[in-house]
């Protein structure tokens, strides 16, 4: 079992360790004591450790620098150092630009911006493969792609962008002059639309496992971390993916980051059904991570993180993903963790398993 943490190479390195420019976050401590908040976390037993690389809602790579000075500091410390980034964006109505130059909105299905998402196009996909190089050439072995890495928001629906040059790119694949009303009418009702609604999902999946295919570099291993049932309603076509991409680490078994959703047992049925269908597809455990978030930030109380973890290792998942950065600041999270250990490590047939 491993346990892995994901955070800021600001909360690592503090400001008088290193010369490189810092982008700390809002709320986010990054002023230092690295150190003595580490003893929360070895406790605990985190070996890896993710630091943010790329942000979308900075629109540019974090200073390569400074993660690079995270990374020798961490492994200074005999831990397993890695990137994680957001690339695509969460919805976000007071994010009205676009940070990163030619990048453009994600358009929903009645014609409005998904403010705060941007569409998976040529402009992205080379600012997040040069970051990928950037990562890989300073000896970043495994970058992890964020839940915002797909094609609409969580539900029921099928999604998509419906931007004027995705509709455009669709109706010449298919030799067809649909509108956005016509592909909205489809996609809500897809029991009479079937085989155009499969069309439509194959073309957005399509540019996410074209994405994931261009960002496994050589010498890098990457991964999607796939939001709460997230398939190809979404974009996310993880048999594609996995064929693309064979070695791909995934993310599995999302939502239920807070008390509310998480108490009541259909919290915990809901998370596991989604971790099981994920996990399916994957098969290979070893390849299988944890999604185990507090947000909105504090509202999953620390014993409910440790029955979240529980309740991971039980079904089967052995790659801990512990988030958000806050979390560095909070010891009663990690005193939770580290008294369901012994728990956890016999649920999975005992220490080092
Ligand atoms: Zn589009």
């Amino acid at each position: 079992m491993k346990i892995n943490v994901a955070l800021l190479a600001e909360q690592v390195v503090a400001a008088g360790e290193s010369d490189c420019p810092r982008r700390p976050l809002a709320g986010i401590d990054c002023t230092g004591d690295f150190d003595k908040k580490l003893r929360y976390l070895d406790k605990a037993e985190v070996s890896a450790y993710w630091l943010y690389g790329f942000r979308s809602a900075e629109g540019t790579m974090r200073d390569i620098g400074l993660l690079k000075a995270a990374k020798e500091k961490l492994e200074r410390l005999g831990k397993e150092v890695y990137i994680c980034c957001e690339p695509v964006g969460h919805p976000d109505p007071n994010q009205k630009v676009l940070p990163a130059k030619g990048w453009r909105y994600r358009i929903n299905c009645d014609g409005t911006p998904d403010y705060g998402c941007a569409d998976i196009e040529e402009p992205l996909v080379r600012d997040l493969v040069a970051a990928t190089k950037a990562f890989r050439d300073a000896g970043f072995k495994k970058v992890f792609f964020d839940d915002d890495l797909r094609m609409g928001n969580w539900g029921t629906n099928i999604m998509g962008c419906f931007c004027e040059a995705c509709i455009a790119d669709f109706n010449r694949r298919h030799g067809a002059r649909y509108t956005r009303e016509d592909l909205l009418r489809f996609v809500q009702n897809p029991g009479e639309h079937a085989a155009i609604c499969e069309q439509w999902m194959d073309f957005n999946c399509e540019k996410v496992t074209a994405f994931m295919k261009a960002v496994n570099l050589p010498g890098i291993q990457v991964g999607i971390m796939v939001m709460h049932n997230g398939d190809r309603k979404h974009g996310v076509d993880l048999p594609a993916i996995l064929q693309a991409v064979p070695d791909c680490l995934v993310r599995v078994g999302e939502g239920h980051f807070d008390d509310a959703s998480f108490d009541p047992a259909w919290g915990k049925e809901f998370l596991i059904q989604s971790m099981e269908m994920h996990k399916a597809i994957v098969k290979d455990v070893t390849r299988l991570y944890s999604e185990n978030t507090v947000h909105p930030w504090p509202n999953l109380r620390p014993e409910n993180m440790a029955k979240k973890f529980l309740i991971e290792v039980e079904h089967g998942l052995r790659n801990i993903m512990l988030m958000p950065p806050q979390l560095l600041d909070a010891p009663a999270y990690w005193e939770a963790i580290a008294a369901a250990l012994p728990q956890a490590e016999a649920m999975a047939g005992g220490k080092g398993q």
